[in-house]
């Protein structure tokens, strides 16, 4: 029986450790150790794949549940646990690239990403340059040799512009270049990163990886941080989880049981934060103080036509850029005398975030400028948030 991914096969899910034990929640296992029978099955036993256990660091019970559920969710076959979103991000690129090799990242790509590979990348010989998500064309004309890896996000940090997802894997892949996907955002619900383009025969093909901060939606409770990086490819897999535990990158049994818990109500909460995502950039759009609404789901706003044929959900996430007859301390203040709204990064918990930024210092090739106040939806009355930010907007 194929049930729904998203909502059905995250609680009946097919996958079952070794052991019989059944309750609606899978057990949680902890070790370090692991205890072997006789030196037969410690010589024996592999750790490379889910036949057995051979250390904590290779996985337990508790983990292997929590990976198989974000392969299938994401569409893929395999995937890894690591301790944060940054971590997946690291995971790659640190198992992909060597002193030589160059790695193309969108220009609007989480900014830590873009640290990583201006200090630590840059430090190990491996070189980097931003492209324009928008322009396709253009990351043709920047692949040569040396690019060993291309970094896609969808939508993009901050400012929300939506990439022809599809069009930027097929250079790509045309160019033989592996891409990874930073799908956050989309959190395995908004599309499926894998299924992307008509493959040869029936098989449609995508992202060889798409790495997840679990820290936000999958999570959903603002107190876990974890990333997942995921493959539908075998040989891919087994570089990354080489990789994986040769630098040791460990997850927690308390936390993945976190997001264990969290897993069945993801396609309710994306849901409802879209929607209050939607109404509320909405209603921003008929306020005066503000030039530009950033949401994918609205029509005029960077990539709309991009997301509407990819995609029918977004995440409860959005920017508003404000009138330039503000300046950054008058938004500051504005931001200050929200209620409701939290200040504070991250999103996809029960509380609405608001952070502000200085558009002019975030990107190299846009010609942004201005203040930006970046809005993530929690669980509160959309009515009540409304109403917090009409308050606050009668200060300015
Ligand atoms: C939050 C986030 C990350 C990093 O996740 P952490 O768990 O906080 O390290 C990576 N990418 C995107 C798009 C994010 O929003």
């Amino acid at each position: 029986m194929t049930v729904d991914k998203h909502t059905t096969g995250l609680i009946h899910h097919p996958y079952v450790p070794p052991g019989g034990f059944e309750a609606p929640a899978p057990g949680v296992f902890k070790a370090s150790t692991v205890i072997f029978p006789n030196t037969a099955a410690l010589h024996a036993r592999a750790w490379k794949d889910k036949s057995g256990y051979t250390y904590g660091l290779h996985g337990t019970p508790t983990t292997f549940t929590l990976e198989e559920r974000i392969a299938s969710l994401e569409g893929g076959l395999q995937a890894l646990l690591v301790p944060s979103g940054l971590a997946a991000i690291a995971l790659v690129d640190t198992a992909l690239l060597r002193s030589g090799d160059e790695v193309l990242i969108p220009d609007n790509a989480y900014g830590p990403s873009k640290e990583l590979a201006r200090h630590e990348l840059a430090a190990w010989g491996i070189s980097h340059r931003f492209y324009d998500p928008m322009d396709p064309a253009a990351l043709a004309a920047m692949i040569r040799p040396a690019t060993r890896l291309v970094w896609l996000e969808a939508a993009g940090s901050v400012t929300m512009e939506f990439p022809d997802l599809p069009a930027l894997v097929r250079v790509a892949r045309e160019r033989g270049v592996p891409c990874a996907l930073d799908n956050t955002w989309g959190a395995g619900i908004a599309f499926d990163p894998f299924d992307l383009l008509p493959g040869q025969g029936d098989a449609p093909v995508g992202v060889d990886i798409s790495v997840q901060a679990l820290t936000k939606y999958p999570s959903g409770g603002g107190d876990v941080l974890m990333g997942s990086v995921t493959t539908r490819d075998e040989a891919l897999h087994l570089r990354l989880k080489l990789s994986h535990m040769r630098m040791g990158w460990g997850v927690g049994a308390n936390d993945v049981e976190l997001v264990l818990r969290a897993l069945p109500t993801l396609a309710l909460r994306y849901e409802a934060q879209d929607a209050a995502g939607r109404a509320l950039a909405t209603w921003w759009q008929g306020r005066p103080e503000v030039t530009q609404v950033l949401h994918p789901a609205l029509p005029g706003s960077p990539g709309h036509a991009n997301w509407q044929a990819l995609s029918v959900q977004a995440a409860g996430l959005f920017s508003v850029v404000f009138d330039a007859r503000y300046s950054a301390a008058q938004v500051d203040a504005f931001v200050d005398r929200l209620r409701l709204f939290r200040i504070g990064f991250s999103w996809a918990g029960p509380v609405s975030l608001v952070v502000p930024y200085d558009l002019s210092t975030m990107r190299s090739r846009a010609a942004w400028q201005g203040t930006l106040v970046r809005f993530s939806l929690g669980f509160e009355a959309v009515a009540d948030l409304i109403a917090d930010c009409e308050q606050a907007l009668a200060g300015l």
